[in-house]
This record gives C-alpha cells, sequence and structure tokens, in this order.
C-alpha cells in the first residue's frame, strides 16, 4: 500500500467495500493513482475481471492487485471524483470533482460502457439509485 494515502481506508460501503477519506479534499484535488500491470486489449478481454480499466483502444490497466486501493473506489451515478488519464495515456490520476469532506466516501462514474453492460443488470447500488 502506498505511503501516501495513509488518509485513504476502505471501509463498508452500500455497494459492498468503498473507499474512503479521513481528510478533506478540495475541488480537482489529486486523490490517488489508479496503478496496475499495464496491458493489452486482447490480454484484457481473455482475463477479465472487476478491475480493469481503460486507457484507451488499444490499452488496459488491470487494477486487480491488493496494493493499488483506488480499486476500491466504488461506481456512483452522482459521484464526488473523476478519473483523468495523463497526457500519453499511460497512467490513472482520480480527482477530486467537487469540495470533498472528510469521511466521505469516494466514487467516480465507471463509464457508460461499464455501467450498461455490469452495474445496470445487476442493478445499481449507490447511494443515489437505492433512495
Ligand atoms: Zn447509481
Amino acid at each position: 500500500m502506498s505511503k501516501n494515502n495513509l488518509n485513504l481506508k476502505v471501509k463498508r460501503s452500500s455497494a459492498g467495500l468503498g473507499l474512503f477519506t479521513t481528510t478533506p479534499y478540495q475541488k480537482d484535488d489529486l486523490v490517488i493513482e489508479y496503478t496496475g500491470e499495464t496491458i493489452t486489449e486482447p490480454e484484457a478481454n481473455k482475463r477479465g475481471g472487476k478491475y480493469l480499466f481503460e486507457l484507451n483502444d488499444d490499452w488496459v490497466i488491470d487494477g486487480k492487485s491488493r496494493d493499488n486501493i483506488a480499486r476500491y473506489i466504488n461506481h456512483h451515478c452522482k459521484p464526488n471524483c473523476y478519473p483523468k488519464l495523463n497526457e500519453t495515456e499511460t497512467r490513472v490520476f482520480i480527482y477530486a470533482k467537487r469540495k470533498i469532506a472528510a469521511n466521505e466516501e469516494l466514487t467516480y462514474n465507471y463509464g457508460k460502457d461499464y455501467v450498461n453492460q455490469v452495474i445496470k443488470p445487476a442493478g445499481c447500488k449507490c447511494s443515489r439509485c437505492l433512495k
């Protein structure tokens, strides 16, 4: 686990385990990097799994490693974070979408494809949809 993320805690949330912050963030603050092995799209299709983050049409990060605590960030339909790639599309960083208070769960929108293929069939468990 990265020593830079001591303010982040994995805890139970409405969607199973989730990632929570113990410190506040300002809008557009960097929260955490989504890390993992960079693999090709065909390799990602072969592996499958819940922690694949698509960089572009050719490359995917497999974030299944337990060192990647960003993998605990759940999908939310009205999230408080957003992912953004670096300029070379090789790394993914998660930023605060708005001001975030201490003890809030961190979430981002997983994107239309993932939502339609994975989340919708099972029913979205984000706090907005469970209301
Ligand atoms: Zn939802």
